[in-house]
């Protein structure tokens, strides 16, 4: 039995808020805070059991302090944004309260995908007792579990992990993002980075396109993107030789974005604007719909999964572990559509097992670092069942 702070009551904070409360018997106590308490209210109340509310500014670290010492939590469940990784950190070391997240931290003046920022907590979560989890959601999270389970039950030594996530879902805009759009698009519009023979190779953005065959879903063009979860995953899947991250975009999509890329819309930097300072791409999020909002026509399928090679017992083995999840079924179960239910899954069963103390250490983990067996149990029993093909391979 414990009691969970969630921050963030996005189209992730809802998930994770409906998916606690499915689980009472680890979750028996839920604080929802954001920085706008109306949307926490109103998920409390799609909720079928009462939940407490809070307003916290995230970014202050007093402010969080401040909340932890009145809600006195087991653990601190951070979906807010990358910017706010730290500030909570800081405030979970200060109350020695554990943390888990979704997402790495991300300066604001200059998008960065790196671990450096988090890990160097390490010493300091080690030496006041306490955990930190980082990545918790489908990918990075759901993937990285996926080549902890591959490399214990699969395989000797895996050679080559590609990451495919597709969303062939279709809501209806003729331009809206999945989640976050300033996290979103400051994601893609970098450059393309994958590893291979122990060496980072860095593309020009979308440069490298192939069309990949999903399951349930079938080919579609799939652009190679650099994300988060290789740079641990390089560190901890021994024998590896390469690994990639690939995305589907559809000509749709890519068309906008390239026009707002090409007008300074998706710029970070501030400009001055009628005597004010203002960021391109913070304003372009006022003006895109709201991820949270796109459920209630989203219609199709994700498909996400990991495709591995390596050897067994001195023989090649291809295959793939993946899973499919339908917009419109998660919409019917949490009011979220299938990329936010994919991610506030996870970062629920990561919590549980912190919780149970089936994944526990003192320090900052990154998710493969433990046993995947519990949690890949629990991704079956709460919504994101999952399935091995055998053969499954890709192009080089
Ligand atoms: P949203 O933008 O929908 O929600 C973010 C929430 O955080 C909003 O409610 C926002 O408040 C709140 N927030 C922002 N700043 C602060 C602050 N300073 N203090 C308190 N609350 C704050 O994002 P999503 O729900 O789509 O995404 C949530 C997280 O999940 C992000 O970090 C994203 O990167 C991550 N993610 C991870 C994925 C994975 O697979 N690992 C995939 C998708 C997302 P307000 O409503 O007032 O703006």
């Amino acid at each position: 039995m414990a009691k969970v702070l969630i921050i963030g009551a996005g189209g992730v904070g809802r998930v994770v808020a409906h998916k606690c409360a499915q689980v009472p018997s680890v979750f028996n106590e839920i604080v929802l805070a954001s920085r706008t308490k109306s949307k926490c209210d109103a998920i409390a109340a799609s909720l079928p059991r009462p939940i407490v509310t809070e307003q916290v500014d995230a970014d202050d670290v007093q402010q969080m302090v401040a909340l932890i010492k009145k809600h006195k939590p087991n653990l601190v469940l951070n979906v807010a944004l990358p910017y706010q990784d730290l500030p909570i950190m800081d405030a979970c070391l200060e109350t020695g309260v554990d943390y888990l997240d979704t997402a790495n931290y991300e300066p604001k003046d200059v998008a960065k995908f790196e671990y450096k920022w988090q890990w160097a907590y390490q010493d300091r979560y080690k030496q006041k007792g306490i955990m930190a989890l980082l990545g918790s959601g489908f990918d990075p999270g759901v993937t990285n579990v996926f080549c902890a389970y591959a490399q214990k039950h699969f395989y000797d030594e895996i050679h080559t992990i590609d990451i495919v996530d597709c969303n062939a879902g279709e809501h209806g805009h003729p331009f809206a993002t999945n989640f976050n759009p300033e996290i979103n698009i400051r994601e893609i519009t970098q450059k393309g980075k994958y590893w291979e023979n122990g060496q980072w190779i860095e593309i020009a953005p979308m440069s490298i396109k192939r069309d990949i065959d999903y399951p349930e879903v079938g080919p579609k063009a799939s652009y190679l993107l650099y994300h988060e979860e290789l740079e641990s995953l390089v560190k901890n899947i021994k024998g590896l030789r390469r690994i990639r991250f690939w995305m589907t975009f559809g000509e749709q999509y890519i068309t906008h974005l390239r026009v707002l890329q090409n007008v300074g819309m998706t710029r970070i930097d501030p400009v001055e604007f009628k005597g004010q300072q203002i960021i391109p791409l913070e304003f372009l999020k006022a003006v895109l719909p709201d991820p949270g909002s796109l459920g209630v026509t989203y219609k199709g399928k994700t498909s996400i999964g990991v495709i591995f090679n390596g050897v067994k017992g001195g023989l090649q083995k291809d295959l793939m572990i993946y899973n499919v999840c339908d917009h419109a079924e998660c919409f019917k179960e949490t009011g979220a559509q299938a990329v936010s239910y994919t991610t506030g899954v996870p970062a629920m069963i990561g919590a549980k097992q912190m919780l149970t103390g089936k994944w526990r250490g003192k320090g900052v983990f990154n998710m493969e670092q433990f046993d995947p067996d519990p949690f890949m149990d629990d991704l079956n029993k709460y919504g994101l069942p999952w399935h091995v093909l055998h053969g499954k391979t890709i192009e080089n």
